[in-house]
Order: structure tokens, then sequence, then C-alpha cells
């Protein structure tokens, strides 16, 4: 921003409320123009204009601002910055590059600091892709430039212009110097550098939404058999401090399907933050072998920025994941902790005096919340290309307690069609990933169903649902066992005992730093549930032909079944068919066997 621009007092403080500034002979300005508050040029955004009062939310410490000080007007609404330079990039709340202001400026961040959002000084090889002479409209690609090993940036129009390409240029610049001149119908003469800037409380425009229809393949069992998300899809992962919600959310920025991650840290103790800024640079993207930052775009609130900072991040990050999307990526965007944002509409809203709703909370949390996830889905972008993009939004809720009635978890379940509900008791016993399958829920199941069964396997939707029912049965049969002991069971039922043991410890059990276990394909998801199942339906044959069941829970083939996830995806296809083989010889031998002994339950 140019100093220049925001010259002009126009206001003055009567009121400083911790990050909540009230400023009178305001009536020029605008909702949710920037604004620079006091000679220490804080920036502050107006979020309430009543006549020529307005109250803004400011995004910095206010500690020493009091009334009488000015107010400076920049008539700019919030904006991120678009262009090449996003990617690896770690930014705060409003797009400040905190690399960049840290080594400046030690660890802490100056009042006011004027820093670029993203990096003026940098060149970039860009790659012209239109002609002079081409018309071109909103989302057309004018050139690329590789941004990251892992990623080719597209430099579209911008999406409100449209014209004709009178010069364009091929080479290395920098983002704010124009690569294409553009004349309007009206004869206007247009100068498009890479670098635009968009508001963040806007969503970027596309051309139509769809329903989505394919899964978003994230390799964690549990979540692609069971709960499947789909590209484009939203999901919620609730769950209680130490449950295992961060870890879901590496295993699915390294894993899912998505192009591009772009991670939102709304921690609200200062070591959280800290953990991510340290843990994420280090994760390893297993598509390309580097780190997952090439492909990566953090956003962080570090403790010592005020709440309201939190409040603007998760519009920067979405607003970043819609660029991205517009160039026709599959973009994953996750949230952790949607909690911890929620909590500082709640500490602005009471600022404000207004009337607060459920626990205190404003009334237009759920408003705000679905503005949020509404964002995220699959579209046709903007251009004559009709390239498809997508977003996948995975919003973590740390409910108080772990309790999911509170009015965020709420709040986010009717508006996500994914629930991974995270158990602290599965935690407590280790059972990881954490994902209760009695309370989760997937509701893209029914849209994906075909594309499972005929692009993948075509039992795999069979095979599901008889997962989930005998998981459901092993929950009725457990409240008997509790009452009445396991002897009292049929053999039938200890057979349905059995075979959910294995579906738990052998499947649904998935630890998350196993080299190999880390990341399951569908086809190797779909082989060993297969097997587990084919085991239980042997077994409940054999009990019918009078077999032990001792001997069909204790068989050798077994132990091999349960270490196929272990098995890496290459031999996986061998492997498969030789356990499958030598569990049916072993239960002829069983039958064959105990016809010849005569043994019989
Ligand atoms: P939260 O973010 O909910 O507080 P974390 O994601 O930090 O919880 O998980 C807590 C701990 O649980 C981790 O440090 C790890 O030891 C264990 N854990 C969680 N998920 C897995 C997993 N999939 N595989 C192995 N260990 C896990």
């Amino acid at each position: 921003m140019n100093s220049n621009q925001y010259n002009k007092q126009i206001g003055i403080i009567t009121k400083v409320s911790g990050p909540l500034i009230v400023a009178k002979d305001m009536k020029d300005v605008q909702m949710y123009d920037v604004v620079r508050v006091s000679e220490k040029r804080l920036i502050g955004e107006v979020i309430e204009l009543r006549d020529d009062l307005a109250s803004i939310q400011v995004y910095e410490e206010t500690a020493g601002i009091g009334p009488g000080e000015p107010v400076y007007w920049t008539n700019e609404p919030l904006s991120v910055e678009l262009a090449p330079g996003l990617i690896e990039g770690i930014f705060d709340g409003i797009q400040r590059p905190l690399d960049v202001i840290y080594q400046g400026s030690g660890d802490r961040i100056p009042l006011g600091i004027d820093v670029p959002k993203l990096k003026r000084n940098k060149r970039w090889q860009f790659n012209s892709v239109a002609k002079v002479g081409d018309f071109v409209k909103g989302g057309d690609v004018l050139g690329t430039v590789q941004e990251t090993t892992a990623v080719l940036h597209k430099i579209m129009v911008p999406p409100t212009l449209s014209g004709k390409i009178v010069w364009i240029f091929n080479g290395e610049t920098n983002i704010t110097t124009p690569i294409a001149r553009i004349v309007d119908d009206r004869g206007v003469t247009h100068e498009v550098p890479m670098l635009q800037t968009w508001p963040v409380r806007r969503g970027r425009p596309y051309q139509k939404k769809m329903a989505p229809h394919a899964p978003m393949v994230t390799g964690q069992r549990v979540i692609d058999m069971l709960f499947p998300i789909a590209i484009g899809g939203i999901a919620a992962i609730p769950g209680p401090f130490g449950s295992g919600k961060t870890v879901v959310q590496h295993q699915l920025a390294k894993w899912a399907d998505a192009d591009i991650i772009v991670y939102i840290g709304c921690g609200e103790r200062g070591n959280e933050m800290t953990d991510v800024l340290n843990e994420f640079p280090h994760l390893k993207d297993p598509k390309t072998g580097q780190t997952l930052m090439k492909r990566t775009v953090l956003i962080a609130n570090t403790s010592n920025m005020p709440v309201a900072a939190r409040e603007a991040s998760i519009y920067t990050g979405i607003t970043i994941a819609e660029y991205y999307r517009d160039m026709g990526y599959r973009v994953a965007i996750m949230a952790d902790s949607t909690s911890r944002w929620a909590e500082a509409l709640r500490e602005m809203s009471s600022r404000l005096e207004e009337m607060p709703g459920e626990e205190g909370y404003p009334a237009y949390l759920s408003s705000r919340l679905s503005e949020f996830y509404e964002r995220a889905g699959l579209v046709t972008c903007l251009g004559s290309e009709g390239r498809i993009g997508a977003i996948s939004a995975i919003g973590a809720v740390s409910p108080p307690g772990g309790d999911t009635s509170e009015p965020v978890s709420q709040g986010t379940l009717r508006i996500v069609k994914v629930f991974w509900g995270l158990s602290a008791q599965l935690a407590y016993a280790r059972h990881f990933p954490a994902i209760d399958w009695l309370k989760s829920y997937s509701l893209y199941e029914e849209n994906m169903r075909d594309y499972f069964d005929t692009e993948v396997e075509k039992d795999w939707s069979q095979i599901v649902q008889e997962t989930k029912t005998l998981l459901q049965e092993e929950a009725k049969l457990q409240e008997i066992v509790r009452l009445v002991g396991v002897d009292s069971l049929e053999f039938s039922d200890r057979l349905v005992l059995e075979c959910a043991r294995r579906i738990r410890e052998d499947f649904l059990h998935q630890n998350a730093f196993h080299e190999v276990d880390t990341y399951s394909s569908l086809t190797k998801q779909h082989g060993i549930l297969k097997t587990i199942l084919d085991w239980f339906h042997l077994s409940q044959e054999g009990l019918n032909n009078g077999v032990s069941f001792f001997k069909l829970a204790n068989m050798e083939v077994l132990e091999q079944i349960g270490r196929m996830k272990y098995i890496q995806e290459t031999e996986f296809k061998t492997q498969y068919e030789e356990i499958n083989n030598e569990m049916n010889e072993e239960y002829q031998r069983l039958l064959k066997g105990d016809e010849d002994d005569g043994e019989r339950v």
C-alpha cells in the first residue's frame, strides 16, 4: 500500500475497547474498508457503520491508543494480493508475510508495518500463452509462471476485464510490471501486471457450480471407505484436545488428492502456532519427495496478534484458495480450528455490544460459518477454456471438553456434508485415527457410489455397507457382553464380534507414522476389507457345517490378514491372491479335518 493513499485524515477516535475502536466523522467510509488508526498507522477494518460512527476491528495491538487520535482512510476493502509468490508463503491473517517481518524485526511484528504482501523485487519467468490480437475475457490465461517445482501458476485476465490484446510480454519480470496491454470495447487500454488484488470478504466469480461426484482420495482407510469426502466437498473434524485432529489434517495435507494446500492455523496459544510453523515446512510431499511447502500456502495467527486477525484469516485463506481453483486446480483448504475463529467472532461481537446468542456467540455465527464453507465446491471456472476447479474444505472444530452440542459444532454440522467425529476414548485406547465409526457420516456416499462401483471395484458399496452393519452389530452385542458375558452369546454372534475386531484392528486402525501404513490406495483398502469379510463368510459357512468356532477364529491366515496393511503397494496384488488362496486351502483343511476327527461344536 502506498503511504499517500491514507494521508487523508477522516475520523477521530472516540472509544478504544481492546481490538475494537470507534471513530466519529466517518460518514464517507464504506463497510469493510481498511483504515489506519492513529499515528502508529495500525491496520484496521470497518465492521459497522452507524451515521458517522464507525466501529473498526484493529488487527494490531491497540495499547496506548486513546480517544482524540486520528483515523486515516485507504478507500480499499480488506484485500489479498494474488500473484506468483503465494506458494511456500507463510502469512498472517491479513496476509503479511511472516518470514519477511520476522527477519526484519525479531520475533515480534512491529506495529503499523508496511511490508508488501508479496515480494516486489522477485523476478519470475513469464511465458506468454495468449497472442497479440486475441480477444480475451476474465479467466482466460495470458501466460504461465513456474511458481515452484510443483506448481505452474496461470496468470489470468482479471474477472471483470475483457478486450483485445495489443501487447504481450514474454520473459523475466516482477509482479507489478505489466505483462499485457488489453483494450476493452470502449477503447480503454488496461495495463495488466501479474499482480491482482481481491477483497477477502467477496467470493471470486466462476461460471457454474456442480454437485461433487468423485472422491478426494486420502489414502486413509476409515475416510475413503467408510466416510469419504468428495472433490469440492466440505467436512468437519470435531474432537477434543489430543484426539488426533492435527495428525488427521497433516495426513490429509500430505496425501489427499489435491494440487494445492491452503492451511489456516488459528491457534489460541502461541505454542500451537509455533508447532504449525515448525512442523509444516518439514512435512515431505510423497508425490514429489520434496517439502510439502512447494504446493502449500500457510496462514498462521501468532500469539502476539490480537483475536481480530484470526477472524480475517479464514477469509484470506479461502480467497487464495479460490484464486488457485480459478486456475483449474483442486485445492484443499484446512482450517484448524474454526472454534478459535468463532471465539474471535464472539469477542468482537461482545465488544460491539451486540445482542448475544447461544453461549455468547453472535446470532450471525451460523451465517458466517456457511459463508465460509459455501465458497468451497466444484466449479467450472471463468474463461473460455472451461477449466474445472475445486475447493475441498476441511474444518477442525475443538469444542471445549469435547462436547459437540455447543454452538460452533452444531452450526458446523448443519452445513458440512462429512463429519469425522474424533473420540477421546478411541484416542485413549490408542486406536488411530480416532474417527468414531458409529457417529461419523458422509452425505456424499450416495453421490459417489456409482464412481466407486464402476471406477474402483464393483462390490465396493456392498462391502462398505456390510462393514458398517457389522460394526453396528458389534456395538449392540458388546452391550450384551457387558451385562452377561461373552460365553452367553451364540457362536454366530461371537463370529460377528471377531470379524468386527478384525475390521477395527486390521483395517480401520492406521498408523500415520508407519512408512507403508500411512497411505493405502483404494485397491489396497478394498483388498484388505474384502479379505476380512471373505474370512467372515467362510467362517459363517464353516460354523453351519459344524467346524469349531475356536478353530475358525484362530485360523493361521488371520495373522497374515493382520499384516496386510503393511504390504507395499507394488506387492499387494500378488500377496492378496496368495493370502486368499491360503485362506481357502486352510478352510478346506478345517472342513475336512473336522470331518475326519469328527469334532463338532
Ligand atoms: P489434537 O490436534 O486433536 O490435539 P494430535 O493430532 O496432536 O491431537 O494427536 C495427538 C497424538 O496422538 C499425536 O501426537 C500422536 O502420537 C497420536 N496420533 C494421532 N493420530 C495418529 C495416527 N493416525 N497414527 C498414529 N498416532 C496418532
